[in-house]
């Protein structure tokens, strides 16, 4: 079992992130992320940096930036630092990958367009994820990251990852068994979502971090890559349970237009969205509106169900006052 030694993140002042994808369709399930991960900070004292993720590439739209912070603030969150925007500054991600050369734990590989496009976003419930085993591994390692046109590999180390999480109690993945190898830079010349989140949350020293648990397996992966890069910091984590549609599956666009951009230009007010919030998350027994600031007040990570969280269209009649 892989189980570092670490300093644990009490010694540092608490720090978490909100970490938006600015892909234009924040949606009700990222409403919940953020208004908890926000109220959990706001409560606890942990400062908060906004960070947008849009390494994404095709998948960030125009405009998508200025509308993830605009309705952010329309639902009564804030922040001390950032936007800190990612694709500013590759620099420090190009470094982490020559740490990792040096220790020759990546290599070059080929990759198809879509696992291209898979390793640049967070790879959510129900997201394709082929496993890449070791017998593939080259036995010889470029000890130099001199090429970023071409796709790395990290060489992931076989065995269980362990840690605690403030929601789920102990929790053990096992990254080599999950994907194997998986990807920690593309030849477009960018980092993979894992490499990223991990050089991040480091050098911006967030040790909060409050997400949704279909990215449980991908926690195991940034620890692996944390330790390989050397870094000595465990983050304190919770993993909410994820809002799925009534058929379970994730909610996403085949469960209707979610997107808080639509219920916004539908006239709905935020209040409503953060009371429909506050029902999933058992501060409230039914939706009622609530502000931003009730909600914080409110809020108990012990009456969180444990359950995925179902969006019925009950609940979206609710939203646009239709019961
Ligand atoms: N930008 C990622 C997302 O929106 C955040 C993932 C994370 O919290 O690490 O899915």
């Amino acid at each position: 079992m892989l189980r570092p030694d670490r300093t644990h993140a009490d010694f540092q002042a608490a720090k978490t992130r909100l970490a938006p994808s600015p892909t234009g369709s924040l949606h009700l399930g990222n409403a919940r992320t953020f208004l908890v991960n926000w109220a959990l900070a706001r409560q606890q004292g942990w400062s908060i940096l906004l960070r947008i993720e849009d390494l994404d590439t095709p998948r960030v739209k125009p405009g998508a930036l200025q509308e993830t912070i605009d309705l952010l603030t329309w639902l009564g969150m804030d922040w001390d630092e950032g936007p800190i925007v990612q694709s500013d500054d590759l620099e420090p991600y190009r470094r982490a990958m020559q740490t990792l050369a040096d220790a020759g734990t990546v290599y070059q590989c080929e990759l198809t367009r879509s696992q291209i496009e898979a390793a640049a976003s967070a790879p959510q419930e129900g997201t394709h994820e082929t496993r890449f085993p070791p017998e593939l591994r080259p036995t010889r390692r470029d000890r130099r990251f001199a090429r970023e046109d071409t796709n790395w590999r990290f060489v992931c180390p076989r065995g269980d990852v362990e840690f605690d999480d403030l929601f789920r109690g102990n929790v053990r993945v096992n990254p080599s068994r999950e994907v194997g190898d998986f990807v920690v830079w593309t030849r477009r010349g960018q980092p993979s979502y894992q490499l990223a989140v991990v050089v991040d949350d480091a050098r911006q020293s967030v040790n909060r971090i409050v997400r949704g648990d279909d990215l449980l397996g991908s926690t195991g992966r940034q620890l692996l890559l944390a330790r390989a890069l050397g870094l000595t910091i465990e983050p304190v984590y919770l993993h909410l349970p994820l809002v799925r549609g009534s058929d379970g599956r994730r909610l996403a666009k085949r469960h209707g237009d979610t997107r808080l951009t639509s219920y916004r230009q539908a006239g709905v007010a935020p209040e409503r969205i953060i009371g429909l919030v506050a029902a999933w998350c058992g501060v409230l027994a039914r939706p009622a509106p609530m502000s931003s600031e009730e909600f914080r007040s409110a809020l108990q990570v012990d009456t969180i169900p444990r359950e995925d969280i179902i969006f019925t269209q009950e609940d979206d009649r609710w939203l646009k006052h239709r019961n």
